[in-house]
């Protein structure tokens, strides 16, 4: 079944206390209609910053039930399709990212997006390349804002999220409570202003419930990779966090000792920075599938 919600349905915290906008079955599709991560509210040059609100930056739409998920469940999200908007958005300024110790006021920048190129200015062109910046399900308690990521999912922002990837989530609550949205038309890593480029889109994902794959933090897979996304409170433990949760992978899966495991991370893996600049840092460790093939490696 092929379902669709408006971006009028978003939430700006994930929490197991949420009313689903939507119940869907295991194998279901779902459009998702998004704002971008400032909810739309800058449009042109002229918009005025002061009157922009920031206690409506990040919302996801959502969020979906899904029927029979419960704690300890995986729910796989495949990105089937991301439309984006025409036009993107950029944001830096006085204590954002990187650099923002070093910044004046608040800046933004209005990218036109075409049909295969982002441009950010008469000098530049960047390839068009759309990814989902915040993907997530509810927390087992409390609640999380949407700006921040961790192991439910959350802003990720990682750009491994695109087109034709899955993403694993560990289902902590009931229904699971699916919700997306930040999607960028192009991003770097680490996405060192803060920002993306950030437009309103679409995106079609299927959702598949895995029973009883117990993993404690975001995988993504795509044709030719499988990546643990970990965030912490630094980079370093975010790279801890990465390395461990894909060695005990392994480790549960194949007759490789943990020392030749790293062994092999170490020489035909890849830690790489998702973000450096949301509220806990996002870092990710990737191994080829091609590699874990030789092992008879089967995450489910
Ligand atoms: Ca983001
Ligand atoms: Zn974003």
């Amino acid at each position: 079944m092929h379902h669709f919600i408006s971006s009028e349905n978003h939430i700006f915290k994930f929490s197991a206390g949420q009313p689903p906008v939507l119940k869907v079955s295991s194998g279901d599709t779902i459009t998702f209609e998004t704002m971008d991560c400032f909810s739309d509210q800058i449009q042109g040059p002229d918009d005025r910053l002061e009157e922009v609100s920031f206690d409506r930056v990040n919302p996801a739409t959502g969020p979906v039930y899904v029927e029979g998920a419960e704690k300890g469940d995986v729910l796989k999200v495949k990105i089937n399709r991301i439309e984006v908007g025409r036009q993107a958005v950029m944001l830096t300024g006085k204590d954002l990212g990187v650099l923002g110790a070093r910044l004046e006021g608040m800046h933004f920048k209005i990218l036109p997006v075409e049909k295969e190129y982002v441009v950010f200015d008469e000098k530049t062109k960047l390839p068009l390349n759309p990814m989902v910046g915040v993907i997530g399900v509810a927390p087992e308690s409390g609640e999380i804002s949407c700006g921040t990521p961790d192991a439910h999912g959350g802003n990720m922002d990682t750009t491994l999220i695109r087109e034709g990837a899955e993403v694993l989530l560990p289902v902590r609550a009931e229904g699971a409570l699916l919700a997306l949205g930040d999607l960028h038309a192009a991003m770097g890593d680490g996405e060192v202003c803060v920002s993306g480029a950030e437009v309103p889109g679409k995106v079609e994902v299927t959702v598949t419930l895995v029973k009883g794959l117990a993993i404690p933090t975001p995988l993504v897979l795509n044709d030719r990779i499988l990546a643990v996304i970990f965030s912490n409170e630094t980079l370093d433990q975010a790279v801890d966090g990465a390395v461990e949760v894909m060695v005990e992978l392994i480790k549960n899966r194949t007759e490789l000792p943990r020392e030749e495991i790293i062994m092999l991370l170490s020489v035909g893996g890849q830690v790489a920075i998702s973000q450096v600049v949301d509220p806990l840092k996002t870092a990710r460790c990737e191994l080829p599938l091609r590699i874990l093939e030789n092992y008879n490696f089967k995450l489910y």
